[in-house]
């Protein structure tokens, strides 16, 4: 696992925009963390590295959005447990052929359906005495060998935000 802090929203957009610079056709990542964690701003900030321009909101209330950049990237909020059927009945078979790149809040209450290959992003509020409210801690954890393979350029990429205070 590799970890990260973020202290404020662009932080969080800047960190998830140099992992974009990563990204290849056909990658998944599985965006963790409870509500108002920064699922939302990572996907803001990974959207405008592809080249993205349109404002990216939440998707809670569609099944998946899609943006047109460098890569295609499919952006999909799984929150609402009836979304979770949806999805996996109409939307994300389909997907996970695409060449897209593809961003899934709340990942993690389908992971079970989920190809074994994918960048988990964790984001956590940061606690501790001193922590401040923008303050969240990022976890990657690399599954499977897309991305495992890429594992050190990851931890390249983020090394300004690595450490310090120790996390
Ligand atoms: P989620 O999609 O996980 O529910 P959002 O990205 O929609 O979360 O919202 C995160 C909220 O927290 C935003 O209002 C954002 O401005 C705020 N925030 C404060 N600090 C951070 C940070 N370090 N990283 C991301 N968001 C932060
Ligand atoms: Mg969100």
């Amino acid at each position: 696992m590799i970890r990260a802090r973020s202290r404020s929203p662009e932080d969080t957009r800047q960190l998830a925009a140099s992992l974009a610079e990563l990204a290849q056709p056909g990658d998944l990542l599985l965006l963790v963390g409870d509500l108002g964690a920064g699922k939302t701003t990572f996907t803001q900030g990974f959207a405008a590295s592809l080249g993205i321009d349109e404002p990216v909101t939440s998707p809670t209330f569609t099944l998946a959005r899609e943006y047109h950049g460098r890569l295609l990237l499919h952006h999909l909020d799984v929150f609402r447990l009836d979304q979770i059927a949806e999805v996996l009945d109409l939307g994300l078979p389909e997907l996970l052929d695409s060449d897209g790149v593809i961003l899934i809040e709340w990942g993690d209450a389908i992971r079970q359906a989920l190809p074994n290959d994918y960048l988990e992003v964790a984001l956590t509020f940061a606690d501790g005495r001193d922590a401040s409210p923008d303050e969240r801690v990022v976890a990657l954890s690399p599954v499977g060998p897309r991305w495992q393979a890429r594992s050190d350029t990851l931890a390249a990429a983020i090394r300004q935000w690595a450490g310090e205070p120790p996390c």
